[in-house]
């Protein structure tokens, strides 16, 4: 077998997102034990630099090893016994996913369903919480990359509150790319990924957990059902005790450290300014094509664009051609949205107007093969005036 060889690519779908050379270099860094206390620094650093990008004080913030659904999985195994009641919100796959796990964990599940690419109607959370009684927890999902809507999270904060559920919320496709606040929010428990808007391969799903989650998960009557998962056991090795659970993954964590110095370092207001600014360009130029967006204008996700296949194109065959022949991957419709939208993400550092312009001009030019007739140039020099407008204010 030859050395491996993989073609260079631009990621701009649903993730994972390119990663900063900067955190590739850290990866190759040789490895110490990770008991050794030289790593035990970094995992102490990646916590505080967890908090910093989650906003929030919370004492139990870390990367759990594995990806995005591990973090889900994770948070819900910890907080839901048999029996519980929660309410999750359904309006794409992510919040699905949510739902199928809710019942693994013999939960009662009440999903709060919305149509796919609309957010959640806080009333209709209202009801759900309402006719659950008592509900444990309330689950939505803050970025929904399989349609492109972002939920506002502050309002529902409140109806959980109201309800005496815990607030859980999916930030695998927000954190780092647009405004998480966790305690401002007062949300109780959240997770994400990195290989979405921090710009890290996949492998770690940071998670949170505030003190009322903290403290149900210490209340609970049955063992967590994941042994692999348990955080009572988990928070042992990333506490004081530094009880061996199972190895970390210590080439990530270097990795995610890198990530989220990255982060710190650009700033948070000037990282959500930035997604702000690309997400605008591309739906200017798509629309500057003659395209469709999928969301309306309040619920638009900063890090991820949907835009509609337009009658006559072939879904597959552009995006092949994207791939082919400009190696640009931008992503297709989820269940019943396949073959019906695309997923274009602007994160992390796949977030730079070159990747936008580029995108622009070779998506034009594979559907006028296709026999539409995008206006030559239009979806460029829109990006491009949107690009030098933030420029120019900054
Ligand atoms: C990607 C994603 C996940 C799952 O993450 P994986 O890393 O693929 O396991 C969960 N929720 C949302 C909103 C996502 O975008």
């Amino acid at each position: 077998m030859t050395e491996l060889r993989v073609p260079s690519r631009i990621l701009m779908g649903p993730g994972p997102s390119d990663v900063d050379p900067r955190v590739l270099r850290v990866m190759a860094t040789p490895l110490v034990g990770h008991l050794d206390p030289a790593f035990l620094d970094v995992l102490n650093e990646v916590m505080a630099l967890l908090r910093q990008a989650f906003q929030t004080a919370n004492r139990l913030t870390l990367p759990i090893s594995g990806t995005g659904s591990a973090g889900m999985e994770t948070v819900l195994v910890n907080l839901l016994e048999p029996g519980d009641r929660a309410v999750v919100g359904v309006n794409g796959e992510f919040g699905r996913r949510m739902a199928d796990i809710v019942r693994r964990c013999g939960a009662e599940l009440y999903a709060v369903e919305a149509e796919w690419g609309r957010a959640l109607d806080p009333s209709a959370v209202e009801d759900a919480l309402r006719k659950a009684k008592n509900p444990k927890l309330l689950a939505v999902v803050h970025a929904e990359t399989s349609t492109g809507v972002l939920q506002p999270i502050p309002p529902l904060g409140e109806l959980a509150r109201r309800a005496g559920a815990l607030l859980v919320v999916d930030c695998v496709t927000s954190l780092g790319g647009c405004e998480v606040a966790l305690d401002a929010w007062e949300v109780d428990a959240a997770y994400s990924g990195t290989q979405k808007c921090l710009s890290c391969p996949p492998g770690l799903a940071p998670v949170s957990l505030g003190t009322r989650a903290e403290e149900a998960l210490l209340r609970r009557k049955t063992p967590v059902q994941s042994w692999y998962l348990d955080l009572t056991m988990i928070m042992n090795y990333w506490g004081k005790d530094r009880f061996y659970h199972h190895t970390a993954p210590i080439s990530m964590l270097y990795a995610l450290r890198e990530a989220l110095r990255l982060v710190e370092e650009e700033g948070l207001d000037r990282r959500f300014c930035r997604h702000r600014l690309h997400s605008r360009a591309v739906c200017a130029g798509l629309e500057a094509m003659g395209l469709e967006l999928f969301v309306p204008e309040p619920w638009r996700l900063p890090t991820l664009t949907a835009v509609r296949v337009p009658e006559g194109a072939d879904d597959l065959r552009t995006r092949r051609a994207l791939l082919d022949r400009f190696g640009i991957e931008i992503g297709g419709g989820l269940g019943p949205l396949k073959g019906k939208i695309w997923r274009i993400g602007t994160m992390g550092y796949s977030c730079q107007p070159r990747n936008v312009i580029l995108l622009m001009a070779a998506l034009e030019a594979v559907l006028r093969e296709q026999g539409l007739g995008p206006p030559p140039g239009a979806g460029m020099s829109a990006a491009a005036e949107i690009l030098a407008d933030g420029e120019r204010t900054g």
